[in-house]
């Protein structure tokens, strides 16, 4: 059987707040039970004290005890539950509160009496006038039905309050408890609740919590970003089939359009009609290498072969490389490259990003366009740029051009050749090198590629 996450934490916190007020009262009530008696004793001893004190100061050498001095010690007697005798030095008695012995006796019952734990003690003192001894004082009291009699009743009444500490303890567990557990296990369906949705294919399930608990949180923004990321994966895969049909459909046309007219014999069969032939399958090659490239870029983790060279030199060879290519396209390649920048990089992988970047910028130039090929240090980076005042890229299609595949519509109009995978390879070299890659750009204005490489 399978609980409820609230009630297990309910339970939980119920039995740890009750365990820990049972613990808590056992051991006050063993200590309280040890510490009540010696306490019991102390305070009898200051009442006997209190009481010879007082039996002192009413007595008097000539005349002994005025009437009024016996009523005050009957009194005392009577109060403080002891038995008061008072004997001169001679042996004859001044004063007795005989009648209370009987009196105390009926007090504690028979049970009392009789009982082991029932001792009748006697404490004697000096009667002292002026410091000379004038006689004894003997207080006697039950001892132990006292003493017990006094802790039973102290014990109960904290037994009581125990008891009723546990109860209001327990109130206030339940209700912190079911507030707690609802504050942990309510994001949790929540987040349940999204990802059921995510995975029965509603990928614009987002998780609405908003929990204070760290962990939670981090959930949620998981949950939310993992729906987000399936929801692109899902628009590229859709765009990837399109493309790919797209992309296939045109060649094999083609192709089936010219061998019909070759049957037809509409066309004759001349090194011009088999040189389409060879264009067209050439595209198909083509895409298909691309697809394998894919392929390749899933699979093998890139490995670097990372040297230190001459990076402002070798950015100023691949600028050469290009310079006739843009010339024959009519577009102008410029180039900031301060001297002497050196970098720890695998030069050939280099060579591809840049090689990448700057074909690029040379499909998707307008005609007498300008590309720019910028070098630069920052603090703890080299930074690399390539600006072009080309077609620029859509906002909408901005977000995945460094997926695989993917191409803008305005560019496959553009009939290129591109296979949309070079960015995807671009940005893999430049972040297994530790640093990364960003696109800015305006549609119709150009767009400017930043990479940043650590030092
Ligand atoms: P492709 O082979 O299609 O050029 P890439 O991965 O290199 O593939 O680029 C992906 C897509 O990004 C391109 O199809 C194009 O739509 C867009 N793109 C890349 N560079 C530029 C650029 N400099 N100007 C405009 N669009 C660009």
């Amino acid at each position: 059987m399978k609980i409820s996450l609230a009630k297990k934490l309910s339970l939980a916190f119920l039995l740890t707040a009750f365990i820990s007020i049972v613990i808590a009262s056992l051991i006050s009530n063993y200590m309280i039970d040890k510490k009540f008696d010696s306490y019991l004793i102390n305070e009898h001893k200051l009442t006997e004290n209190k009481v010879s004190t007082m039996i002192n100061s009413l007595y008097d050498e000539k005349t002994g005890f005025s009437e009024n001095g016996k009523d005050e010690i009957s009194r005392y007697s009577s109060a403080e539950e002891l038995y008061i005798e008072i004997k001169a030095s001679n042996g004859s008695i001044l004063f007795t509160s005989n009648n209370l012995k009987p009196q105390m006796h009926s007090m504690m019952g028979a049970m009392m009496h009789n009982s082991t734990a029932s001792q009748y003690t006697e404490d004697t003192y000096s009667l002292e006038k002026h410091n000379k001894k004038a006689g004894t004082i003997i207080l006697g009291y039950y001892s132990s039905s006292y003493f017990s009699s006094a802790a039973e009743g102290f014990i109960t009444t904290l037994n009581h309050s125990f008891l009723l500490a546990i109860f209001i303890a327990l109130i206030f567990s339940v209700i912190i408890s079911i507030f707690f557990s609802r504050q942990i296990s309510s994001p949790l369906i929540n987040i349940t609740e999204t990802a059921n949705k995510i995975r029965t294919g509603n990928l614009n399930a987002k998780c609405s919590v908003k929990s204070k608990t760290k962990e939670l949180a981090y959930l949620s923004e998981s949950i939310n970003y993992l729906g987000a990321t399936l929801k692109k994966q899902e628009l590229i895969r859709k765009r990837l089939t399109s493309d790919m049909a797209h992309e296939l459909r045109t060649p094999l046309t083609n192709l089936k359009s010219h061998i019909e007219a070759l049957l037809d014999k509409i066309w004759q069969p001349t090194d011009e009609v088999f040189m389409s032939f060879y264009e067209e399958i050439e595209r198909l090659i083509k895409l298909v290498k691309g697809l394998n490239d894919i392929a390749k870029l899933e699979e093998v983790n890139i490995t670097l072969n990372k040297t230190t060279f001459d990076l402002s030199l070798e950015l100023k060879k691949i600028a050469a490389f290009f310079e006739p290519v843009y010339k024959n396209s009519g577009l102008i390649l410029k180039l900031d490259i301060p001297s002497r920048i050196t970098a720890f990089l695998d030069r050939d992988k280099l060579k591809q990003v840049m090689y990448n970047l700057l074909s690029n910028a040379r499909k998707y130039s307008k005609n007498n366009g300008e590309v720019l090929l910028k070098l630069y240090l920052a603090e703890k980076e080299i930074i690399i740029e390539v600006k072009d005042n080309g077609i620029g890229i859509s906002e909408a299609d901005l977000p995945f051009i460094f997926e695989r595949l993917y191409r803008s519509d305005e560019s496959r109009s553009r009939n290129t050749g591109g296979a949309g995978i070079g960015l995807t390879i671009t940005k893999n070299i430049v972040e297994a090198h530790g640093g990364n890659i960003e696109a800015k750009s305006k549609l119709g204005e150009g767009s400017l590629f930043v990479i940043r490489l650590p030092k």
